[in-house]
């Protein structure tokens, strides 16, 4: 699992094993996929709307040259079979699963059975972020663990969602208090 949020590594802090930062879920792919195309493993988009994760993989295949998206599907499906037995048939290396979370991972943990793939990764929306149609916050929201808050003045309804932060803080001190960390 990766540490995608301020808050795992604070909690980590807190815990007394502390992580050396953040790993932003879509700098991890897009290193993993200038590593499928330098390795030739073929890759397959699973999420977002209709003709972005194809818009995504366009850019992608133009910034690294030799990357193999070999299909995408975009995430509003109802039946996951016809979805999984087309990622199969394309002997997918690695799978993005770009529906959020948690749908993603209950996704996952749902079909990784039945995927005869090597590596499935959960990435909620990166692939807006590399077909261009959402901007990654500034730099400097990024460096100063404040991503969260930039997501959250251009999308407030994330407020809601964004509440499980303390939530998830207090349950870290409650354990750090109570079972040393452990
Ligand atoms: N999405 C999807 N299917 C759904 C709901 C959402 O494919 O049924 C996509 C949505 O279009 C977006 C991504 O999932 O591309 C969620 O992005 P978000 O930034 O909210 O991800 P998170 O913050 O959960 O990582």
């Amino acid at each position: 699992m990766l540490p995608d949020g301020i808050g795992v590594v604070i909690g980590s802090k807190i815990l007394g094993r502390p992580l050396s930062g953040k790993v932003a879920g879509i700098e991890y792919g897009e290193t993993l996929l200038s590593r499928c195309a330098s390795e030739g493993r073929t890759v397959f988009f699973l999420g977002a709307k209709p003709g972005i994760a194809e818009k995504a993989a366009e850019n992608l295949m133009v910034k690294y040259p030799g990357l193999n998206i070999v299909g995408v599907n975009d995430g509003y499906f109802k039946d996951s079979a016809p979805i999984i037995d087309k990622i199969n048939s394309l002997s997918t290396d690695v799978l993005f699963v770009c529906l959020g979370a948690p749908a993603q991972e209950l996704w996952m943990w749902e079909n990784v059975k039945k995927l005869n793939i090597r590596l499935a990764l959960g990435l909620g929306g990166s692939l807006d972020v590399f077909a261009g149609t959402v901007r990654r916050a500034p730099e400097f929201f990024v460096n100063h663990g404040l991503e969260w808050f930039y997501r959250l003045i251009k999308e407030p309804w994330r407020a809601k969602r964004m509440l499980k932060l303390p939530e998830f803080l207090i349950l870290v001190v409650l354990r750090r208090l109570f079972c040393g960390g452990r």
